[in-house]
């Protein structure tokens, strides 16, 4: 059984070769994302294992199918990035990986809100340059804070048990209340009231197209004047020059984004040898209260263990004929 890694990194295939091959599997990985271009590369391959940012539309899935893949082993959690109805159609079974370590994304999260408070990055440029002042780097408490968690899930839940720790009170909105993220004393609000009560808004809701642009003019209108957003979840959640323009204003106090909507051909490149082209992201960058990671949440050792160990264990399943974790075609 071939097996074809596209957009694989180095750590990708370090973590990967460090686990037992499923068997008679060959392991091909492929450093380039999966697009209608390079899909020829996994001709004669059963098994396709992609990430977040592959191309897994209905034309790249037709040619996949049509050069023999049966299986998409995504090596994420989030599947709105693949056309299911088209892989149905085409009659591919689609594995994720369900959960890896909700706490690596929570943990990111947090990082992000710190290093956006006490001025971090601000902070570490003057030090390296000699300039041991402190104007402009005053930060808040978190302790009774208000905390507003859009998703409680896995990564939800994990970030709010981590900000209960620092003594904040926490705001919830999701469809399904979570009983854990209710017994460390949240509570379950309309989003407008969650939005008109919180300091600290963080996103942890899968893209749909009922969360697309979550974040957009109307809803940051109703956000307190400066006040702080994360998003650690999808890029499209926000709508990023409605979030421009309100910290233009002044209205929106921080930004910490992992993620960003026009991600796709940027992040996880250096393209540091080049000018930027995307003008959007190239303002975000120009605000001293805006902290943008390149989708990096996810990257701890332990995540990276049970991302390989995890999609492993779903290709060999499959192969066997008891499939799991599939997120279209049933049993
Ligand atoms: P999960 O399925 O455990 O939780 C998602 C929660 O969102 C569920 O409780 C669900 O009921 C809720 N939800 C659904 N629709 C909603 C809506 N309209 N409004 C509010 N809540 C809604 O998923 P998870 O493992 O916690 O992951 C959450 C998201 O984090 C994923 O969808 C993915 O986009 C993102 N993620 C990011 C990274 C990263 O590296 N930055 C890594 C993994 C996951």
């Amino acid at each position: 059984m071939r097996i074809v890694f596209f957009s694989t990194q180095a750590y990708d295939r370090e973590s990967f070769l460090e686990h037992d091959k499923p068997n008679d599997a060959e392991f091909v990985f492929q450093q380039p994302k999966l697009t209608l271009e390079t899909a020829v590369l996994a001709a004669g391959a059963e098994v396709v294992c992609a990430f977040i940012n592959d191309d897994l539309s209905a034309p790249v899935l037709e040619q996949l199918a049509a050069n023999g893949t049966r299986l998409i082993a995504l090596r994420s959690a989030g599947y709105n990035h693949i056309d299911l109805e088209a892989a149905t159609r085409l009659g591919l079974a689609v594995a994720r990986v369900p959960s890896y370590s909700p706490h690596a994304i929570a943990e990111h999260t947090v990082a992000l809100i710190l290093a956006l408070n006490r001025h971090l990055t601000r902070a570490y440029n003057r030090t390296r340059e000699g300039d041991f002042s402190l104007r402009g780097l005053t930060g808040f408490d978190l302790v009774n804070k208000t905390v507003g968690i859009i998703g409680t899930g896995q990564i939800g839940a994990a970030f709010a048990k981590i900000m209960a720790g620092f003594g904040c009170k926490l705001l919830a909105y999701d469809p399904y209340p979570n009983p854990k993220v209710v017994k460390l004393g949240a509570q379950y609000l309309e989003l407008d009231e969650l939005f008109g009560q919180a300091q600290i808004v963080s996103l942890h809701c899968p893209l749909s197209p009922s969360t697309y642009h979550l974040i957009n003019a109307s809803t940051l209108g109703r956000m307190q004047s400066g006040s702080m957003l994360i998003n650690t979840s999808r890029g499209a959640l926000v709508d990023t020059p409605a979030v421009i323009e309100a910290l233009k204003s002044g209205h929106l106090g921080y930004l910490g984004l992992d993620v960003y909507e026009e991600e796709a051909d940027l992040f996880f490149e250096d393209l540091s040898d080049f000018p930027l082209q995307d003008d959007v992201l190239a303002r975000l960058l120009t605000f001293p209260n805006v902290i943008i990671t390149a989708h990096q949440a996810f990257l701890t050792r332990e995540a990276l263990n049970a991302i390989a160990s995890t999609t492993l264990a779903n290709i060999s399943a499959w192969a066997e004929g008891s499939p799991q974790n599939l997120v279209n075609i049933e049993g």
